[in-house]
């Protein structure tokens, strides 16, 4: 693999908070995406709801195939701009490390309950399992990944946190927050592809569920363009094979517009390496028109998919366990796990123990602690 100049290179890696002597064979950033993948938070992502809950349905994306598309989008972009497409999949595949059960209404409710002790940010949350919370190594939590791939994790980050990271490695992964500069390219990419994903598999999935039907899609902008182009070609399209053959289109045309649009502001800005790629504005991006096209298809989304009754009935019970699990633990720290039981950071503990959760687990364990059923339990 060929890497070009602005790209990050796994050789010249700012490194590992624990030194470790190098592998034989893989370079430190495929080591970063082999932890990753072995980790147990990783597993738990296959019983993470992505929109619809786990158990709704077997072909609905969880969290854990979404993350393989977004590794699949990121890699595709990453190859012809000579990115590293070792470092875009480990990214890729740890982004949603840290979600809790239930979706974006899990986290909501959990970062309600941690309101006046440090909020809770499933960015955040995606680097503390990756620096803290998975226990696979004698010497060290965590698994111990390499600056670049902890920088590209954490996507977002509140000032707080941001002060908090810097206070404890200092001119680490926290300080991009405080000076205002742009993370790696990989990092930058990882976002759009997983901006794309999300797009791209709830359209799939929401007329799957019923909850939108393909005419409604059809009147979206980004869509609607190539569904048409879709039935000139082949007229008699219709039902699944129209919904894929359009998906496919979008999909292909959104990745090329990230591209061609890179190409151009990296050849524009002429950054002489990763470094000054990080000091530049943004470069991986869409073109304009793309980018207002695919705010329109999420507003769609969240109109009519996210903010569904039928989706916001289960938000609601979803939340409801949360914070009830929360409340319990609070009140009986002993109802955890050994080592989120002994720890003195009740508040905090709770919040890990219950982010770390699936969906399944989250609502045995509410029935168990309070011996109601507030959705149903899946075999
Ligand atoms: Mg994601």
């Amino acid at each position: 693999m060929s890497l070009a100049p602005y790209a990050s290179d796994a050789a010249r890696s700012r490194g590992r908070r624990h030194a470790e002597p190098p592998a034989p064979t893989r370079n430190d950033f495929q080591r970063d995406r082999d932890r990753i993948v072995h980790s147990t938070a990783f597993r738990r992502l296959v019983y993470k709801t992505q929109v619809f809950l786990n158990h709704e349905g077997d072909l609905f994306r969880t969290r854990l195939t979404h993350s393989i598309e977004v590794a699949q989008l990121a890699r595709s972009i990453a190859r012809p701009l000579a990115l590293n497409e070792d470092l875009v999949e480990a990214i890729a595949l740890a982004h949603d490390l840290g979600h809790t059960p239930f979706g974006h209404a899990g986290q909501d409710a959990l970062h309600a309950c941690m309101a006046g002790h440090g909020g809770f940010e499933h960015n955040f949350q995606s680097l503390r399992v990756v620096d803290a919370l998975e226990e696979r190594y004698p010497d060290f939590d965590g698994l111990n990944l390499c600056f670049e791939t902890r920088e590209g994790i954490l996507k977002h980050c509140s000032r707080a946190n941001a002060d908090w990271l810097e206070a404890r490695e200092p001119g680490g992964v926290g300080r991009r927050f405080l000076e205002r500069t742009q993370p790696s390219l990989e990092a930058q990419l990882c976002n759009l592809a997983d901006e794309i994903a999300y797009n791209a598999h709830d359209i799939d999935d929401g007329v799957r569920s019923g909850l939108i039907t393909l005419e409604q899609v059809a009147e979206v902008p980004l869509f609607g363009r190539f569904q048409r182009e879709a039935l000139r070609e082949h007229p008699r399209l219709q039902g699944r094979r129209l919904l894929y053959e359009a998906i496919r289109r979008m999909l292909s045309a959104l990745v090329y517009d990230v591209i061609d649009t890179t190409r151009g502001r990296i050849a524009a800005a002429a950054p002489a390496d990763a470094d000054q790629a990080r000091r530049s504005p943004p470069l991986v991006a869409f073109g304009e028109e793309a980018r207002e096209q695919a705010a329109q298809l999420k507003a769609f989304l969240l109109r009519n998919l996210y903010r569904h009754p039928r989706v916001m009935e289960t938000t609601g019970q979803a939340q409801q366990v949360v914070r009830e699990l929360f409340a319990y633990y609070v009140q009986r720290p002993g109802e955890m796990q050994a080592g989120f039981a002994a720890r003195s950071d009740t508040h905090r503990a709770v919040a890990d123990y219950i982010a770390g959760m699936t969906d399944r687990y989250a609502l045995r364990e509410h029935e168990r602690l309070t011996g109601r059923r507030l959705l149903a339990v899946p075999a």
